[in-house]
């Protein structure tokens, strides 16, 4: 960890604790500064805030009104989630106390190699396949990931060294709050329009994710996906050296897709079809893996190595096992009609889908054509089960069944697959319903098909 002095002495108020928020209140008491936490969850049930507690820092819980900025304070750290035109936030700007976050402070006592991945889609799964292959054939320390991907960035920064690298997953919430995020290599997976509620309009939401290559220099790479005029152009603004990466083969210059073959810059890398993770958004995501990897100078035997076998993020798309023929896919993150249709398209093999889950009052005629291309036959559960029944079968779907939830579904989809068919849990719908989370709902749905095959979950 870098000894930093900017917190020595300081007022914080930490504002939002869960994860990174309580990662964040040690990190700054380490670093030797007033720690106040403030978090709506009350005491009682407040572990993390308990925790705090006894460990020294002064705890404020309840709602987050103006005036706890009365006791003064030198910074903010706000959780992501916070919109900055709470009021709370509104005030901190009208005094001018700085409001950063807790990606910020991490990078700021970060001594390792910084590469950071942002995107609306695939930050997770490239983030995840970077760190497998900078990791696979290096001499010295190893690569790390932490940030969005579930690891609290403030957390991994103070264990890793100059000799390590760490991959960041950063979400747009979290690059707004950065002033000096500086990664070596910078990654823009996509950027569609997602989260205007939070970014108000298409042109902030870019200008956030932008942030990430705001600070880069001529030493640095930013590496962005070329398969989009939008994209190709906002590459102009960035100071670091450009390395695109195209699955339409849009440019040479970087990682791309010929002909069905990975290449960079003229090297091939491998097939397409044999990167594990399934669907043409994966080969994109490789491809900006690929690009990172190569930079780095790892071998193209270790990055093929990792493609062959890195089946998925869990819960999303993620190969589980193979048995009597059949694969089995647990896709439980799909949590809407999007993100089923996406993992539908990725199948080129017959697919019984299991699917359903919490009513919100949607309807489901859009998955008509994805149904209809890929869907042999559907296990429907949950409060949407009827509504979706009536969508397969407009679809010409012949065989629709009806069960009690993801567990009943598993042996069932075995029975209406053959040899060489895909089973996937991908469900369009939230779990709550039936599950607490989609974790929940993706490790059940994991733990009856190793109950009906008899076999591992493959790591
Ligand atoms: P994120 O971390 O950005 O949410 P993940 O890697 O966890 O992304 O993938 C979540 C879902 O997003 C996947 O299941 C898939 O449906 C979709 N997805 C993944 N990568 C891409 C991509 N490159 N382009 C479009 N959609 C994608």
């Amino acid at each position: 960890m870098k000894q930093i002095t900017t917190y020595t002495g300081k007022k914080v108020l930490v504002l939002g604790l869960a994860m990174s928020g309580f990662n964040a209140a040690k990190l700054l008491q380490r670093l030797g500064a007033q720690v106040t936490v403030s978090d709506v969850k009350p005491l009682a049930e407040n572990q993390e805030a308990q925790e705090l507690q006894a460990a020294g820092l002064t705890v404020v819980t309840g709602e987050q009104t103006p005036d706890l900025l009365d006791a003064g304070y030198d910074v903010i750290i706000k959780n992501p989630g916070i919109p900055y035109d709470v009021p709370i936030i509104q005030r901190a700007q009208k005094m001018n106390i700085p409001v950063t976050g807790e990606m910020e402070l991490a990078s700021e006592v970060n001594q390792a190699e910084l590469v950071a991945v942002t995107g609306s889609n695939g930050k997770t799964t490239t983030t995840t396949m970077i760190q497998k292959m900078l990791d696979k054939d290096r001499s010295v320390g190893h690569a790390r990931y932490a940030g969005n991907i579930g690891v609290p960035a403030s957390k991994v920064a103070q264990e890793v060294t100059a000799d390590d690298t760490l991959v960041v997953e950063i979400s747009s919430f979290m690059l707004v709050a950065t002033t000096t995020f500086h990664p070596h290599i910078a990654v823009i997976t996509n950027i569609f329009s997602n989260h205007l509620d939070y970014h108000k309009t298409r042109a902030s939401y870019v200008a956030a994710k932008m942030k990430i290559t705001v600070n880069q220099t001529a030493d640095d790479y930013f590496v962005i996906n070329f398969d989009n005029p939008e994209w190709r152009e906002l590459s102009k603004q960035s100071h670091a050296q450009v390395v695109p990466f195209s699955r339409q083969n849009l440019t040479q210059d970087g990682a791309y897709e010929q002909d069905g073959v990975l290449y960079f810059k003229g090297e091939a890398i491998m097939p397409a079809s044999e990167v594990k993770v399934p669907g043409d958004h994966n080969v994109e995501n490789a491809l900006a893996a690929i690009a990172v990897a190569k930079i780095k100078g790892v071998s193209t035997a270790a990055i093929q190595a990792v493609l062959r076998t890195f089946g998925g993020v869990r819960h999303r798309t993620q190969f589980v096992l193979e048995a009597a023929g059949r694969q089995y896919y647990n896709d439980s993150k799909a949590t809407d009609m999007e993100a089923t249709e996406m993992a539908l398209k990725g199948f080129k093999a017959p697919v019984v889908l299991l699917a359903g889950g919490l009513d919100r009052g949607y309807t489901f005629e859009k998955m008509i054509p994805a149904f209809k291309d890929h869907v042999k036959a559907i296990v429907l559960f949950g409060q949407t089960a009827k509504l979706l029944a009536q969508t397969a079968k407009e679809a010409g779907i012949q065989t629709i069944e009806m069960t009690e939830n993801v567990e009943t579904a598993v042996p069932l989809a075995y029975h209406l697959s053959a040899p060489g068919d895909i089973v996937l849990l991908s469900p369009a719908n939230a779990s709550w319903d039936q599950y607490p989370n989609f974790e929940v709902r993706g490790d059940r749905f994991i733990k009856a098909v190793e109950h009906l095959t008899g076999k591992q979950e493959e790591a």
